[in-house]
C-alpha cells in the first residue's frame, strides 16, 4: 500500500474516536462497611458524602458521581469489601448501583 493511500484512507475515515469513560460504581457492599477509605485516594474528590459532610451518618452508602469520576480505578484496592467496579464489570445483580450512585447527584 502506497503512502498516499495511507494518508488519504487515513483521511476518510479519521483518527480512532478516543475510549468511552466507564465510570466505576459503588454497589452494595458499601451498605454497613462504609468507612471512606476509597475517599482517600480518588484523585477528583468525586466520592460522596464524605467523613466532614452533615449527611455523612445517614447516608447508606458512598457514591460515586458519573460526571466527575475519570476511571483510574484507584479505589478499587482500597476497598475493604470489594464494594466498587468499572461499571461494565458490575455483577449482574448489582447494575440497580449503577442509577443508584448516579441519583446521589441529580436528586
Ligand atoms: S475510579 Fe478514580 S476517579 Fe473514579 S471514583 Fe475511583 S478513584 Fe475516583
Ligand atoms: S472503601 Fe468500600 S466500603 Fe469503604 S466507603 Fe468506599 S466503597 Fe464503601
Amino acid at each position: 500500500m502506497s503512502r498516499l493511500s495511507v494518508f488519504l484512507g487515513a483521511l476518510h475515515f479519521g483518527p480512532p474516536a478516543p475510549p468511552t469513560p466507564m465510570p466505576h460504581v459503588i454497589a452494595e457492599p458499601c451498605i454497613a462497611t462504609k468507612d471512606a477509605s476509597c475517599v482517600e485516594v480518588c484523585p477528583v474528590d468525586c466520592i460522596h458524602p464524605t467523613k466532614g459532610e452533615g449527611s455523612f451518618a445517614g447516608a447508606t452508602q458512598l457514591y460515586i458521581d458519573p460526571a466527575t469520576c475519570i476511571d483510574c480505578g484507584l479505589c478499587v484496592d482500597e476497598c475493604p469489601v470489594r464494594a466498587i467496579f468499572p461499571q461494565d464489570d458490575l455483577p449482574e445483580e448489582w447494575k440497580k448501583y449503577i442509577q443508584i450512585n448516579a441519583d446521589h447527584y441529580t436528586k
